[in-house]
């Protein structure tokens, strides 16, 4: 069932789903989740269900605030402070040393549990409400199946799981690709993964550089080679190379059912489908996921898209798009 987010009845209703165990589509400023109380593995359970997702895939949690995140937290390190205050509510998760017994599913059984405060309105209302209640936090990955493209509207949550679920709707997500993710839990932070808040700003932030992921990082979804998947076939292309396939393949009427995401004009009449790919790396993470659902809808076979520019700036998108394409390497 989809309900206005901004109706207070409605975010009641929510909250108190969440507060029996049940499962809901929160929207959030990143992307829309499947959310479940945090603090009961029993309602975390039905979100690994739900989802298809291997039951140990950490999820974040989200809270109101840097005091809500203390009950999950065994402390909170220098460096995750630090991000809480320049950044919280915000799209930026910081993964902390989880308090024992707390959370343990959510946290996929690691010793560590991911932490992010969301900005948008609605989350924050059913965050206020649920605590009310009694729930101290809320698990909330993508709403879509294991794997596959993560919405960023109302519509794509019930395209996801059907009517059953109770979905908020909140609108089309600002920000549009999932949060950045800065693992605290170690001597140095490091960046897992990136999101519109980009490195410089984390690192100025933290005064000090990130490091690159060590291998005991746990193998977790959003850091999978292969995810966030359309259905059409998803080609990864350097101007050049989408230019000179797009000429050949013409020429050989190869372009059928070919979408084309790109920055460059449509050569006259070539791809069957062209969409215009934002100059800039916030309106670009905004559009990602609805564009490519929409291409998945109109029955796109492939879907050829330009490389974002090298600019860190692009960071989230390009680290999203390399996922999407590395599901369908040959
Ligand atoms: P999402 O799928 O957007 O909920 O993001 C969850 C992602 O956060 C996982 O796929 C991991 O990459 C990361 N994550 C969450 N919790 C942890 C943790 N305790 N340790 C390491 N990574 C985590
Ligand atoms: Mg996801």
């Amino acid at each position: 069932m989809l309900l206005p987010g901004h109706d207070a009845d409605a975010v009641q209703a929510a909250a108190r789903g969440l507060a029996d165990g049940e499962l809901l589509g929160l929207p959030t400023e990143t992307v829309y989740g499947l959310a479940a109380r945090a603090d009961r593995d029993e309602a975390v359970a039905k979100i690994f269900a739900a989802k298809g997702r291997p039951s140990d895939h950490p999820l974040i949690v989200h809270v109101l605030d840097a005091a809500g995140a203390e009950p999950f937290a065994d402390h909170l390190p220098a460096a995750a402070r630090r991000l809480m205050e320049a950044f919280w509510p915000g799209p930026l998760t910081v993964i902390v040393p989880r308090a024992r017994g707390v959370a343990s599913s959510a946290a996929g059984g690691q010793a560590t549990v991911a932490l992010r405060a969301p900005a948008h309105p609605v989350a924050r209302a059913v965050l206020a409400a649920a605590l009310e209640l009694g729930v101290l936090g809320v698990a909330a990955p993508s709403a879509n199946r294991f794997g596959r493209v993560s919405p960023t509207r109302a519509a794509h949550v019930v395209e996801e799981f059907g009517p059953g679920l109770l979905v908020l709707d909140g609108g089309a997500c600002e920000v549009g690709i999932e949060s950045s993710i800065v693992d605290c839990s170690r001597e140095r932070p490091a960046l897992l993964r990136p999101g519109l808040i980009g490195r410089a700003r984390i690192e100025a932030a933290l005064g000090e550089p990130l490091v690159a992921p060590d291998a005991q990082a746990p193998k977790a979804s959003g850091t999978l080679a292969a995810h966030y998947a359309p259905a059409a076939r998803l080609r990864l292309l350097d101007a050049d190379r989408l230019a000179l396939l797009l000429a050949t393949g013409a020429a050989s009427a190869g372009l059928e059912g070919v979408a084309v995401y790109s920055r460059a004009q449509p050569p006259a009449g070539l791809a069957w489908k062209w969409q215009a790919q934002p100059g800039d790396p916030a309106a670009a993470a905004h559009e990602l996921f609805a564009v490519l659902r929409a291409l998945d809808a109109a029955g796109a076979r492939e879907i050829w898209v330009e490389a974002p520019p090298r600019d860190p700036a692009w960071d989230g998108v390009r680290d999203r798009l390399s996922r999407a394409a590395a599901a369908f390497t040959e």
